[in-house]
């Protein structure tokens, strides 16, 4: 038998910038305001919680601040040519759209894309590095009617 614990959307939020590749109309630079929920799934420790919640809530408003106010690039995209300075980050795209940002304005992500189905699972893996013994579902809301979910096992 085991116990859930739910931190909820409104409770954590990051607001980001990023583009995907073309021909998507998300391929334009734009932002998003994203919300947090997640679940963790685990029999109840000798406390008798699932997990610490204030603990949890803080753990994810971490994750978050590190993406928040940031153009979020995907390191890994095959689609995408990077190169940084000292102080800069320039990013040429396969239909050669050429970006240049300040390296503080950055988050470069271990991700093919930043679509939100894949920065759910990037929260998830972050999340799952303090609480490797609990089952974590990660939903990312990009939009009132848009929610991506990563469900770990
Ligand atoms: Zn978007």
């Amino acid at each position: 038998m085991s116990y859930k614990a739910i931190v909820n959307a409104t409770q954590v939020k990051f607001s980001a910038s990023h583009f995907l590749k073309e021909p998507f109309q998300c391929s334009k630079l734009h932002g998003h305001n994203y919300y947090v929920s997640v679940e963790v799934e685990a029999p109840l420790d000798e406390n008798y919680f699932v997990v610490d919640f204030i603990e949890l809530k803080e753990k994810i408003k971490t994750i978050a601040e590190t993406l928040d106010h940031r153009v979020l690039i995907p390191k890994l995209s095959r689609d995408l040519t990077i190169s940084e300075t000292l102080e800069s980050i320039e990013v040429v795209t396969n239909t050669n759209k050429r970006y240049v940002f300040p390296k503080t304005d950055v988050k470069l992500l271990p991700l093919p894309e930043t679509t939100s189905e894949l920065l759910a699972k990037y929260v998830h893996d972050k999340l799952k590095e303090i609480y490797s013994d609990k089952k974590i579902t990660v939903k990312l809301e990009e939009s009132k009617s848009t929610t991506a979910v990563y469900k770990g096992d």
